[in-house]
């Protein structure tokens, strides 16, 4: 992996991260990975990342955006951005790389002599990470779910490092702000981030398959909020009503054992009790047969749900979480 941009240069720089991948259309070819590093002398560095997951774009054009338009007289310190993250993945439309069929947040550390996402994940891992005070991965429900907009950050061990990715998360200014426990991070971007001892905020904005005009604009002001709150960019974080949330255990989260037409009986944001029906899924298979209800393990606030209108048996259906203070 070499890329095409210093990282210890003032100025700011358009290039790649070049990956040799010898294939049949291309016997010398190389995947590249598109990346801007922006510095003006000392300070902290932002690593900011979209496209870990190739079907999500609300990250992907708020950091186009910020690429185009930061100036390094806007800045003090550095200022990493990758927006496709795994380009490939992002390349086909899809959630995994069409290269190895790796979902690049379960290929974390990496491997710098494994398939094409490995090693994007060893770059990452080895050579990113460590230069980082501040890393924020922009993720969106994909095309396969929708979400509330929010960010998040995660319970950890070290409860100062905790606290950093808190503020941090809320500084970010999405309409909702999470703390998830992730009970199994192997793999994960996040862990690798945090392992390292990183500011670290990730989001959900949105999903679908597209980007929205307001998850968009959300994406845009969290960006700006964060670099500020991080004192990369000068000014006050804009401060907008978050809600907080968390998500305390398995009960939040509402799976399928049944494929067949998703009706759901509720939208988004709706206020849910324990065993209030949250959607209904239709046989397939021909007329006269009821649909199979699906419902809520817990009292809390609906934030993501099944996308698109068919569902097979183990899709997740729907998340719920519960408002804190
Ligand atoms: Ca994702």
């Amino acid at each position: 992996m070499t890329p095409t941009v210093p990282f210890d240069v003032d100025g700011k720089f358009h290039g790649f991260l070049k990956l040799p991948h010898s294939r049949d259309d291309s016997a010398w070819g190389h995947v590249m990975v598109p990346i801007c590093v922006i510095r003006n002398g000392a300070g902290p560095t932002a690593l900011l990342t979209g496209g870990n997951h190739g079907d999500e774009y609300e990250g992907p054009i708020a950091l186009n955006d910020l690429a185009l338009n930061l100036e390094p007289s806007d800045i003090k310190g550095r200022v990493i951005i990758l927006p496709q993250m795994n380009t490939p993945a992002f390349r086909a439309g899809k959630r995994v790389s069409p290269i190895d069929q790796i979902n690049m947040n379960r290929a974390f550390p990496g491997d710098a002599k494994g398939s094409v996402t490995q090693k994007i994940a060893a770059y990452f891992t080895q050579t990113l990470i460590p230069m980082a005070d501040l890393v924020l991965d922009f993720h969106s429900g994909g095309s396969t779910l929708d979400f509330l907009p929010f960010a998040a950050c995660h319970i950890l061990d070290d409860k100062e490092q905790e606290a950093r990715c808190s503020e941090a998360a809320l500084a970010f200014g999405a309409p909702y702000t999470v703390k998830m426990l992730e009970i199994d991070d192997s793999g994960m971007y996040d862990g690798a981030a945090e392992r390292a001892g990183k500011t670290f905020v990730t989001t959900e904005l949105g999903g679908t398959g597209a980007a929205r005009a307001q998850t968009v604009e959300i994406a845009k002001r969290g960006l700006r909020n964060l670099l500020q709150h991080v004192g990369i960019m000068e000014g006050e974080p804009e401060t907008h009503p978050t809600q907080k949330l968390d998500m305390p255990d398995e009960r939040c989260f509402t799976f399928a054992e049944t494929g067949g037409i998703f009706e759901p009986l509720v939208d988004l944001g709706a206020r849910l009790r324990e065993g209030q029906a949250i959607a209904q899924i239709w046989p397939v298979d021909g007329t006269g047969q009821p649909p199979s209800k699906l419902i809520a393990g817990r009292d809390g606030l609906f934030v993501a749900r099944h996308w698109p209108g068919l569902i097979q048996s183990g899709d997740c259906v729907a998340v719920l979480a519960v408002a804190v203070d």
